[in-house]
């Protein structure tokens, strides 16, 4: 078992032995997810929640102004 800082709050996370790279661990301080870039050393990445390419925007102001 090992730690690695949280790139969030810079808090301790501790990555389990049977946890691989790919793998993400939720940090219990601030709840983000991470996920294991590197197992030696132990490296984060921060996974972008708000970053979902679906292309749903909100569309309100589609009221037919005319010019
Ligand atoms: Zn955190």
């Amino acid at each position: 078992m090992q730690t690695a800082r949280c790139l969030v709050c810079n808090s301790d996370i501790i990555i389990e032995d049977e946890m691989y790279e790919g793998d993400l661990v939720s940090c219990s301080i601030c709840s983000r997810d991470l996920e294991i870039i590197s197992l030696h050393p132990v490296r984060l990445a921060v996974i972008n929640d708000e970053d979902k390419n679906s292309g749903v925007k909100d569309k309100q102001a589609e009221t037919g102004e005319e010019e």
